[in-house]
């Protein structure tokens, strides 16, 4: 019988079983998930669920007798510690070594940490886990401090909850701007607005120096001088890809376990998906990292294709939402910060699609507060046509007829 071993419980991991399965694979398959939790959702983590401490249960892929009944072996607490490509085995933290024919990686991402003076005193803190939102939660009450370090994605959501729950909230931010990156300059802007309006004292160009405090954090220095008291601080600085196994066992590792269009690594007898893959990107070529949702929910269906031997694309584009206060958005393609930005819509009001267009074609959209566009706007990005920028910010022409 040949048997799978999937290295991680994570959405990427339980959606690569369930393909798996689906697909027709019915040798000996196991699930190792270093948390002690049925593998789930994070996006709720930093958004309703930390606000409210609700709605974990809709967030579980699957319910435990799902396994059973698919006749997944899985180990729940238990890790991989190191696998042997040419035995092709699997070592776990339970002292056993499974033998594998096809290994997959899903290990995810881990929070990126400070170097920096009393980064590990209590109460400096990231947000990857359940355990971790419980405890920022806790933490956020009308009368807390609450210091963000760094403006992305989770930075801003996390300032946007401890803002909810009333805590006084400042967001540091190294850039002029917050996801001045990821978004460019106007949209990064309609961000900083957001945050400001909701009471939040966001400081840009601004160099955190260290943390202070006897045991517990205290306070913030920044490379000014300045110390901002703080009773928590959250460090979003970002995540980076657990490459640990994939670069013991010597495979090729590039901001990423670095795969081919199938998911394979490498190494042939072991594949990577979600947030530690870096695969070739369908539309550009380029070897992309994606570290969202969406991609690890469908990219798993592709590459058990490939564990099977069979032949099966992924072409979805990039697609990321978010939701802040009263703003939601969805973010679909791959912009770049220099691209020229596009608005259709209401920028004042931010009920808007954003288009970032690069040598005459629209390469990313965003809507935000406006819905069920996602379509028009892959669309409009898949057929690489070239848009009349005047039409494309005309919100009465149809998006398919720019
Ligand atoms: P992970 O979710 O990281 O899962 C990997 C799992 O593998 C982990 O449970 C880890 O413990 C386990 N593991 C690691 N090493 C081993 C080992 N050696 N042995 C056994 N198990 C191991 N994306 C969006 O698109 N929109 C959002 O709004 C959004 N919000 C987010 C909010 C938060 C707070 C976070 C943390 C992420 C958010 N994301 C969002 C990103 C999204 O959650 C990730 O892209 C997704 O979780 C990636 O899934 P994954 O399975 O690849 O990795």
């Amino acid at each position: 019988e040949r048997t799978i071993v999937v290295v991680g419980g994570g959405l990427a991991g339980a959606k690569a079983v369930e393909a798996l399965r689906e697909q027709g694979f019915d040798g000996s398959l196991v699930l190792l998930a270093a948390e002690d939790r049925l593998p789930y959702e994070r996006p709720p983590l930093s958004k309703e669920y930390l606000q409210t401490g609700e709605g974990l249960d809709d967030t579980t892929v699957h319910p435990r007798e799902w396994y059973d009944e698919q006749r997944i072996d899985l180990r729940l607490g238990q890790r991989a510690t190191g696998f042997d490509p040419a035995a092709r085995t699997v070592t776990t933290s339970a002292g056993e070594h499974l033998a594998y024919d096809v290994l997959l990686l899903a290990t995810g991402a881990q929070p990126r940490t400070l170097d920096l003076p009393g980064a590990d005193l209590d109460g400096v803190l990231t947000l990857r886990t359940v355990a971790d939102s419980d405890r920022l939660r806790a933490a956020f009450t009308e009368d807390a401090r609450v210091v963000v370090v760094g403006g992305g994605w989770i930075g801003l959501e996390t300032a946007a909850a401890a803002r909810t729950a009333g805590a006084s909230v400042t967001v540091l931010e190294s850039l002029e701007l917050p996801l001045l990156r990821v978004l460019g300059p106007r949209m990064a802007t309609m961000f900083a607005q957001l945050h400001r309006e909701h009471g939040v004292d966001l400081r840009t160009e601004t160099e955190v120096e260290g943390f202070e405090g006897d045991g517990s954090v205290t306070g913030v220095r920044l490379r000014s001088g300045e110390v901002l008291p703080a009773d928590v601080v959250v460090v979003g600085v970002g995540a980076a890809p657990d490459v640990e196994l994939a670069e013991a066992a010597g495979l090729r590792i590039d901001n990423g376990v670095v795969t081919d269009a199938h998911g394979q690594t490498s190494d042939e007898h072991v594949y990577a998906v979600g947030d530690v893959a870096q695969y070739p990107d369908a539309l550009s070529g380029k070897h992309i990292r994606v570290e969202h949702w969406a991609n690890a929910l469908n990219h798993p269906a592709a590459v058990a294709s490939g564990m099977l031997g069979k032949d099966a694309t992924y072409d979805d584009l990039p697609y990321f939402f978010t939701d802040q206060y009263d703003l939601g958005m969805e973010y679909v393609g791959l912009g770049e910060a220099s691209d020229d930005v596009v608005v259709r819509g209401d920028l004042d009001k931010r009920e808007l699609i954003a288009f970032w267009v690069r040598d005459g074609r629209v390469r990313a959209g965003m809507n935000v507060n406006v819905w069920d566009v996602v379509d028009d706007v892959k669309a409009l990005i898949r057929s690489e046509k070239p848009v009349d920028l005047q039409r494309l910010a005309d919100p009465d022409v149809p998006l398919t007829s720019v």
